[in-house]
């Protein structure tokens, strides 16, 4: 390190070098890492506390921090779990009924960040396409296979058979 540094600088390259490390090593949280650069720049007075808050007072990155906590919340308490169930019930064994459900509620959830940037970089998102075919003259095979982005050639002509997958878990899908 170049000996004409100030102090500053110097404090700044060191939680730098840390911050770095903890981000690297995965041995604190993201969110974590973020807020405790954050405390030791303000305490070192390389920032001012208003300097350092300064990015809160930004909309987007407001509104980019309010999604992260929200998706960890959801995943933390559980609550995307009993979505799900509460899904299952919702939609339950009619076909106009699931349909109606089931499609919109995937990509609603797909469309919610996983708070975790390598993973949420690396997933894909559920768009739905075709149109909602009518129950009146439902598709041959599993009802869904026109809009289910995972069907294979099977759902086409194979009506799959409801089966227990597990205590109050029955799925009725070929790929279940
Ligand atoms: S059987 Fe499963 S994978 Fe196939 S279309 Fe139906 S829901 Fe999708």
């Amino acid at each position: 390190m170049p000996g004409n540094l100030n102090p500053q600088q110097i404090s700044f390259f060191i939680i730098l070098i840390v911050g770095l490390g903890l981000l690297v090593t995965e041995r604190l949280r993201n969110d974590l890492v973020a807020l405790l650069v954050i405390l030791a720049l303000v305490v070192t007075g390389v920032l001012g506390p208003r300097e350092a808050l300064a990015g809160f007072g930004s909309e987007p990155a407001v509104v980019v921090a309010a999604i992260f906590v929200l998706s960890g919340a959801l995943h933390q308490t559980g609550l995307s779990e009993s979505f799900g169930q509460w899904i299952g019930r919702w939609a339950g064994r009619g076909y106009g009924r699931a349909l109606m459900v089931i499609m919109p509620s995937g990509a609603l959830l797909s469309a919610v960040p996983i708070p975790d940037p390598a993973l949420e970089a690396s997933r894909e998102r559920v768009v739905l396409r075709g149109e909602v075919p009518s129950p009146l003259n439902p598709p041959s095979g599993c009802v869904f296979h026109p809009r289910c982005p995972i069907a294979v050639d099977r759902c086409r002509d194979d009506i799959p058979l409801l089966r227990t997958l597990g205590r109050d878990h029955e799925a009725a899908c070929h790929l279940a």
